[in-house]
C-alpha cells in the first residue's frame, strides 16, 4: 500500500515515509492510493477478535512496509488495560434518546481523558519505527502547538519514548485550568511545556516557522536530530481512528443491537474533521454506514459547507464551552475532497489555494450532490449544549461532556428533521470531568466552587460518577513547567532545551 499527496499525484510514498514526514512537500496531505475492502464475512471475523486483534488486522492492510511483529508490538504497547481501564479501550454505553437508542462510543478512557489518546498512544510507536526505516534512526524532536487536548495526549504518548524529545507550546490564556494543570505537571525525561503570550494561532504559526527555519534545522541535523509532527494531519493519527468505528460495529453486533450487514449512522463532534473522516474511510472499506452526521458548535463553518457547498472561513471566531471544536480551518476536509473528486489532486490544490488566498472556495454541483448523499451538517450553541447535558443527565442518567453534548443535540435535530431511526453511533470525545465547570453548571443549581478540583469533587458528589484517576491525581501532582515566553523567543527556547 502506497500513499499519494492530495495535491500532487506524482508524489508516491510508503506508509513509513508518510508517517515520518507528516505532510507532503507541496503542502498536501498523504492519502492511501487504494482501500482494502472488508466483506460481511470479514466483519464477522473481525467481531470474533478483541480490540487489539481488530487493530492489528486493519493496520496490516495499510502499513505496507511494516512487519507483522512491528504492528503487533505497537498495538500491544498502546492499548493496554492499564492505560485504558479495560481490555476494550473504546466501550459503548447504550443510552435512550427520545424515540431512539444511541450507541455512545466512549473514546476517552485513555490516560488524558480525551479521544486523542486513541491515536496518540500508538503514534509514537509507529513514528519511531517509521523513522528507523526512513531516516536511519535519527532522533525526532516533536513540536506541538495545542489548544489543550492534543498537547497533553502527545506528551503522554511520547514521554520517555527512546529516540524522541517533545516540546509543547500552548496559549497562556487559551486553555482550561484542568488542561493547563495536565500539561504543567507532565512527567517524563524528554518532555517540555511552554506557555506563549498569544493565542493558539500564534503558537501554531511559531511552530511552523521553526519547522521551516533553515539555520535551526541545520543545527539539529548536525546533532543527528530532525523535527517531526504529531498533529492530526499525520496519517499515523488518522489510521488508528478507523479501527474504533469497525470495533463499534463489531460490539453492536455482539450485543445483538444490529444484525450483520445492517446499516448504522455515525455522529461526530467535529473540529479538524479527522475523527469523522476516519469513519468515512471505514465506510469506503465496506463498513455499512448510511449517514455521517457532522456536529459543530457556534463555529459552524462545516455546517454551512455541507449545506451550501461553499467553505468560507471569513467569519467571527467564537470561544465556546466546547473549545476543542473552536476551529475555522478544518485541515482534514482536504482528504475528503480528494476522495469525493476521485483523486483529482489539481482540483483539490486549486480549492486549497483559493482558501488561503481568498478565504473561501465553492465545490462543484457534482461534489455537492455527493456531500448531500453522505453527510448531514448541524450545529448547536453553548446554551443548547448546556441544555443537552442537563437533559441527558436528568432523563437518561448519562453524564456527557460539552463536545459529546453538541453531537447529541445535532443528532436529535437530525432525527426530528428526517425521522431516520437507523441505529446510530455517537462519538463521545472527552470525559465530562475534563470540562467540569460547564458540566457542573448544567446539572447542578448550587453555586459553583472557585477551585477546579472542588468543582470536580462537587460533580462527582452530585452525580455519583467516579472522577477518572488521571485527573484526580493531578490535584497533588508537582508543577514542573512554569515558563512563559514571547512568540519570537520560541526558536531560542527550542535550541536551549536541546542544548544546541
Ligand atoms: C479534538 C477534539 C474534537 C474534534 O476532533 P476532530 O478530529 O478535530 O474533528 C472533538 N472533541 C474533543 C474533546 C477533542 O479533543
Amino acid at each position: 500500500m502506497k500513499y499519494n499527496s492530495t495535491r500532487n499525484l506524482e508524489t508516491v510514498v510508503t506508509a513509513s515515509q508518510a508517517i515520518a514526514q507528516g505532510i507532503s512537500e507541496e503542502g498536501g496531505l498523504f492519502v492511501p492510493q487504494s482501500l482494502p475492502v472488508y466483506r460481511l464475512e470479514d466483519l464477522r471475523a473481525l467481531s470474533e477478535l478483541d480490540y487489539k486483534g481488530r487493530a492489528k488486522r486493519i493496520f496490516a492492510d495499510f502499513l505496507g512496509d511494516f512487519t507483522a511483529e512491528e504492528i503487533s508490538e505497537s498495538v500491544e504497547a498502546a492499548y493496554t488495560a492499564e492505560k485504558f481501564g479495560s481490555e476494550n479501550p473504546a466501550p459503548i454505553s447504550y443510552v435512550r434518546s427520545g424515540k431512539t437508542e444511541m450507541s455512545v462510543l466512549e473514546l476517552w478512557h485513555g490516560p488524558t481523558c480525551a479521544f486523542k489518546d486513541m491515536a496518540l498512544q500508538i503514534l509514537p510507536h509507529l513514528l519511531t519505527k517509521s523513522l528507523k526505516k526512513t531516516c536511519s534512526g535519527r532522533e525526532a524532536v516533536i513540536l506541538v502547538a495545542t489548544s489543550g487536548d492534543t498537547g497533553k495526549a502527545a506528551l503522554e504518548g511520547f514521554k520517555d519514548v527512546d529516540g524522541t524529545q517533545i516540546m509543547v507550546f500552548y496559549p497562556v490564556n487559551g486553555v482550561s485550568p484542568m488542561q493547563k494543570r495536565q500539561m504543567a505537571t507532565q512527567q517524563g525525561s524528554n518532555v517540555s511545556v511552554v506557555a506563549i503570550e498569544g493565542n493558539f494561532d500564534d503558537a501554531q504559526t511559531g511552530v511552523k516557522k521553526i519547522f521551516t527555519d533553515r539555520s535551526v534545522k541545520e543545527k539539529l541535523a548536525a546533532d543527528n536530530k530532525l523535527f517531526s509532527s504529531a498533529n492530526s494531519i499525520n496519517w499515523g493519527r488518522l489510521l488508528p481512528q478507523v479501527v474504533y468505528y469497525f470495533s463499534a460495529y463489531c460490539e453492536m453486533l455482539k450485543a445483538g443491537r444490529i444484525a450483520l450487514g445492517d446499516a448504522i449512522n455515525v455522529v461526530v463532534p467535529t473540529g479538524n474533521f479527522g475523527n469523522i473522516l476516519a469513519a468515512f474511510y471505514a465506510m469506503n472499506m465496506g463498513l455499512p454506514i448510511r449517514k455521517f452526521i457532522c456536529a459543530s458548535n457556534a463555529n459552524n463553518v462545516l455546517t454551512d459547507f455541507i449545506r451550501t457547498g461553499t467553505y468560507d472561513k471569513k467569519r467571527t471566531f467564537y470561544t465556546t464551552i466546547s473549545p476543542s471544536m473552536d476551529i475555522l480551518v478544518s485541515s482534514n476536509l482536504e482528504r475528503l475532497l480528494y476522495h469525493l473528486t476521485e483523486g483529482n489532486a489539481s482540483q483539490v490544490a486549486q480549492w486549497m489555494q483559493s482558501l488561503s488566498e481568498t478565504g473561501s472556495y465553492t465545490v462543484t454541483d457534482d461534489i455537492k450532490a455527493k456531500l448531500d448523499q453522505y453527510f448531514y451538517g448541524g450545529f448547536c450553541d453553548d446554551e443548547h449544549t448546556m441544555q443537552t447535558i442537563r437533559e441527558m443527565y436528568q432523563n437518561e442518567n448519562y453524564l456527557c461532556d460539552t463536545h459529546t453534548a453538541v453531537a447529541v443535540n445535532v443528532y436529535q435535530q437530525y432525527v426530528d428533521e428526517t425521522g431516520d431511526l437507523t441505529p446510530s453511533v455517537i462519538a463521545s470525545t472527552a470525559s465530562p470531568y475534563k470540562f467540569a465547570k460547564s458540566v457542573l453548571e448544567a446539572v447542578s443549581s448550587d453555586a459553583l466552587p472557585e477551585d477546579e478540583f472542588d468543582m470536580v469533587d462537587a460533580l462527582s458528589a452530585q452525580t455519583g460518577t467516579p472522577v477518572p484517576a488521571p485527573l484526580s491525581s493531578l490535584k497533588d501532582a508537582q508543577v514542573r513547567f512554569t515558563l512563559t515566553c514571547r512568540v519570537d523567543e520560541m526558536p531560542k527556547i527550542v535550541l536551549d532545551s536541546l542544548s544546541l
